[in-house]
């Protein structure tokens, strides 16, 4: 029997036992998943970095810890979590990345904002052709590489930047400092998918800010610390930024004194981008499991040392 954990908020476990025990069964697995197994027993771990457990000094016959989070910043600094740990990558999950991005893209593209504010009048204004807006997509992973290809199934000319050389149909790929500001220099709509890790940390700032063409728009879903507030502000206030639509945040909730809420040409959303769906999320989980058991390398598992 093997013993998996289940350590997130308590009524995650309410959500998660029926999908997590379907999927088990039905890879073949036979599991004992439990909330309270005692820690040196313990085979797996699912785990929502938010959990009562921070201290994995205990779970010595643990083969993996696998986050239920796509975003593990908040795990890596964890020195007592020695044992592999692997992201969450779920179909759920990207599909409502694609979903959101694309959708908020398109917001931008034939800016619906205008023709909500022009009600009252016949002002027509037609909306190029995607094909005639450029959108670079930072960050080229499971989320990044998703959403770029959405978008280019759309028409618009995409390009693509991550940490290592890429290849991707329909997507034109550029990697490291070299590719960057080619990456920047041509994007109209610029969309954050990277990681929160110490090399990601201000990848926009006043000076990269500065290569993005006059009136472009960015989209954060990724996370806050990838664009320096202040940075971003004074963009805005000069018109080099058209506007931003911000999902992730420094601090979140994003306090209410926080200069984001009242800017006229900042939109807030609440961290709602993409959710891990319990569903996929649990097939993905027993897949990881399976692959262990038989011998097979984990997926997606965590680079301590870059971060991601
Ligand atoms: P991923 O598969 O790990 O992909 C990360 C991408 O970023 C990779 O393409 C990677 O390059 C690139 N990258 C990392 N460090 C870089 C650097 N220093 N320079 C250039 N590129 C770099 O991650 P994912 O699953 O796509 O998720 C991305 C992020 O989305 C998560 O980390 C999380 O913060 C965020 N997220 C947000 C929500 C939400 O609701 N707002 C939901 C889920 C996830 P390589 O390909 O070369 O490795």
């Amino acid at each position: 029997m093997i013993k998996v954990q289940f350590a997130a908020r308590p009524e995650r476990w309410d959500t998660y036992q029926t999908p997590l025990r379907d999927a088990f069964a039905k890879a073949g697995l036979q599991v004992d998943l439990r909330q309270n197994h005692p820690p040196g027993e313990v085979d797996y771990v699912i785990y929502a970095p938010n959990s009562d457990l921070q201290d994995f000094t205990g779970y010595t016959a643990c083969k993996a810890v696998l986050s239920l989070w796509a975003g593990v910043e908040k795990i890596t600094g964890n020195t007592t979590l020695t044992q592999p740990l692997c992201r969450m990558v779920d179909p759920g999950l990207t599909a409502g990345m694609v979903e959101w991005v694309t959708g908020h893209v398109l917001r931008y593209h034939l800016d619906i904002d205008r023709s909500l504010k022009t009600q009252d009048c016949w002002d027509p204004v037609v909306p190029p052709l995607a094909q005639e807006r450029p959108v670079t997509v930072l960050g080229l992973g499971a989320l990044g590489a998703a959403c770029a290809t959405a978008l280019a199934q759309l028409g618009f000319p995409v390009t693509g930047w991550s940490r290592s050389a890429k290849s991707l149909d329909q997507i034109a790929c550029a990697h490291g400092s070299d590719g960057f500001q080619r990456a920047l220099s041509q994007a109209q709509i610029l969309v954050l998918l990277l990681p929160d890790t110490s090399a990601t940390e201000n990848t926009l700032n006043a000076e990269t800010l500065a290569m993005l063409p006059r009136g472009a728009r960015i989209i954060n879903p990724g996370r806050g610390p990838l664009i320096e507030d202040t940075a971003l502000l004074a963009a805005l206030d000069s018109g080099h930024i058209a506007h931003a639509t911000l999902d992730v945040f420094r601090q979140e909730p994003l306090p209410q004194e926080h200069p984001f809420w009242a800017h006229p040409h900042i939109t807030v959303t609440p961290h709602i981008a993409a959710e891990t769906r319990p569903l996929t999320a649990s097939q993905m989980i027993a897949q990881n499991i399976q692959r262990r058991e038989t011998g097979l390398p984990l997926l997606n598992q965590v680079n301590r040392e870059l971060g991601y």
